[in-house]
């Protein structure tokens, strides 16, 4: 989809040369549109070495089961947004101890990040979101392993299944710190 109008005077915009790339920018104030950008979240939530998993009732992907998740508000952190989305999805409630790994799609229009997240369980009862979800429930890994899980969530859980590639909160918002301030 190309941008026709500024989003922040509503002037029609123009496409011209900036940063040795075409792209859509105001000639009347100073805006520049510089990419699509999307941020998912899904957590994986393990309780008593089984784990949480949906089936979804949407494309894409309808009827493949993966971990809960979904897409990140504007005005939330990823860590608000991963326990919104999988209580939302499920009705479990869960704390985020870290992230396990992300994934990187760039399609023609936009530039997807996902961040698989590991959650620590707290309660609540299971309780599918009807919209989206048609079934939730919580599987051991032999039943994981016959399920059809999506590439991406399976990868997440037997990663979470192990410390490798857990990279904890406090160590991103150190390195933020530290990349800011010098
Ligand atoms: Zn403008």
């Amino acid at each position: 989809m190309k941008l026709i109008y500024c989003p922040q005077c509503g002037h029609q915009l123009v496409t011209k040369e900036i940063g040795g790339q075409l792209r859509r920018a105001c000639p009347v104030c100073d805006y520049v549109h510089w990419s699509n950008e999307s941020l998912g979240a899904g957590g994986v939530v393990i309780k008593d070495q089984q784990v949480l998993l949906v089936q979804r009732a949407q494309a894409p992907n309808k009827g493949g089961w993966t971990i809960p998740g979904g897409f990140v508000e504007q005005n939330e952190t990823i860590r608000q947004a991963v326990v919104r989305e999988v209580e939302e999805e499920t009705g479990i409630k869960t704390e985020p101890i870290g992230i396990i790994g992300m994934s990187e799609t760039r399609y023609l229009e936009e530039h997807n990040l996902y961040l698989g997240c590991k959650l620590r369980y707290v309660g609540g009862n299971l309780q599918p979101q009807i919209s989206e979800v048609q079934q939730v429930k919580f599987v051991n890994l032999t039943e994981l392993d016959q399920l059809p899980v999506a590439d991406l969530s399976r990868k997440l859980i037997k990663l979470a299944l192990t410390t490798d590639g857990l990279a904890h909160f406090e160590a991103f918002t150190n390195w933020h710190q530290h990349h800011f301030y010098y």
